[in-house]
């Protein structure tokens, strides 16, 4: 449920001790300005927020972007991604980045969404969908030079494909775009062959079709950092909008990008372990000495990864803790016994700063074994996302 004022914002923030993600909405701001200074002039910038914004919450991102010059629209993964975003208010571009399923084609239309087509069959589909709504379909092209997942190839087969849906009743062809499969290594010499594929088809459909389709795009996150050459008409602008790396080899020293997602917990039980007793699940953790044990009320059902056992911390504060035997379903157990009269309710940071201590997503994704994307997507629905603005909470949205 989505809670807008100060006082309910407030009541909400009461209950939300056993965990909260709090989501900047500054830093998502200042993220995509960054990202736009190192644009040409007329580049526009689609933000990527499939599955809920990485995690972070779909609309109030698109929200907090719709006044956005620079923003064109938004690219999501599915139908319904769209819907819920129009549904709610949301007037910019959306573009559906994957295949569409047909019986979303109507619906789409009327909604004004943006669908992506590389399939014969799409088009006469939309075709007759667009007409039975009275209104054109709306269309980018995806192009496969070296992703292997969606799109025509950049040859004469694809060109006949652009040239049927240049030439199909009820469609307008707004878009054409490609997405790169290694513009996050360092060597950018695939990345720069796709590029180099991509361009040559849109030269070919300009000489042979004799169009040029409006709004061209091929950047992702990491090709914004580091690919001037990709940007085209737009790019689209994914995990770096959040403020984490596209991956280990891409410098995210040239720009100023700030994590956007913090997760916090409390202690809701303190205990002193003697030497011999075991804490968790498997008794794989076995005290050595004389410790002071906390438990944390989060776990692997909130998306919160289960291979951190063994291996993660927390803060507490601002110190590091380390976890203590598996991690459960719904809690866990960390080590705070550096500090004297640590007390039951005080914050467990699991994701973010405390004090001048941090823990980034890339920290959980390195020691966990999971993706710094896949982390943040998996942040669960049991966990309440509270969105700030200049410092202050706007809205929350609570896991009820
Ligand atoms: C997810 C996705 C993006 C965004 O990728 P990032 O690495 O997060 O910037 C861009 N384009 C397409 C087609 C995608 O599927």
């Amino acid at each position: 449920m989505w809670v807008q004022t100060k006082d309910q914002i407030n009541d909400c923030i009461k209950t939300f001790e056993r965990g909260v993600a709090y989501v900047d909405l500054d830093a998502i701001i200042s993220n995509m300005d960054s990202m736009h200074s190192l644009l040409k002039k007329d580049t526009r910038m689609y933000a990527v927020i499939k599955t809920n914004g990485y995690g972070h919450g779909s609309l109030p991102i698109a929200k907090a972007l719709e006044s956005v010059p620079y923003v064109k629209g938004y690219a999501v993964a599915t139908a319904e991604e769209a819907f819920e975003l129009r549904a709610d208010g949301i007037k910019k571009d959306i573009l559906i980045l994957s295949y569409t399923f047909p019986y979303s084609y109507e619906k789409l239309i009327a909604e004004d969404v943006r669908i992506t087509v590389f399939r014969k069959d799409t088009l006469a589909r939309l075709s007759a969908a667009a007409a039975a709504v009275g209104k054109n379909a709306i269309v980018h092209i995806a192009v496969d030079t070296g992703m292997g997942r969606i799109g025509v190839t950049p040859d004469k087969n694809g060109l006949s494909f652009v040239k049927e849906a240049l030439d199909a009743p009820n469609i307008i062809v707004e878009g054409i775009f490609t997405h790169l499969a290694r513009a996050d290594e360092k060597d950018k010499s695939s990345a720069l062959e796709q590029l180099r594929r991509f361009k040559g088809f849109l030269d070919d459909i300009s000489k042979q079709a004799g169009a040029v389709i409006p709004v061209s795009h091929i950047s992702n996150s990491a090709a914004i950092l580091e690919l001037p050459e990709s940007y085209l008409d737009a790019v689209r602008a994914g995990i770096t909008m959040y403020g984490l790396a596209p991956s280990d080899e891409v410098d995210m020293d040239n720009i100023s990008l700030k994590p956007a997602m913090s997760l916090f917990s409390h202690i809701t039980y303190v205990k002193k372990v003697y030497p011999g007793q075991s804490i968790s699940y498997g008794g794989i953790f076995t005290a050595d000495k004389e410790m002071t044990v906390a438990t944390v009320p989060l776990g692997y059902g909130d998306g919160y990864p289960r291979t951190l056992t063994g291996k993660g911390e927390v803060l507490v504060r601002g110190k590091r803790c380390p976890i203590l035997g598996r991690i459960c379903m719904d809690q866990f157990m960390i080590d705070v016994s550096c500090f004297e009269d640590i007390k039951e309710g005080e914050t467990v940071t699991l994701l973010g700063y405390d004090g001048d201590e941090h823990i980034s997503a890339e920290e959980l994704g390195e020691k966990s074994g999971r993706f710094n994307y896949e982390l943040v997507c998996l942040i669960g629905t049991r966990i309440p996302r509270v969105y700030t603005l200049h410092g202050n909470p706007v809205l929350a949205l609570s896991s009820t």
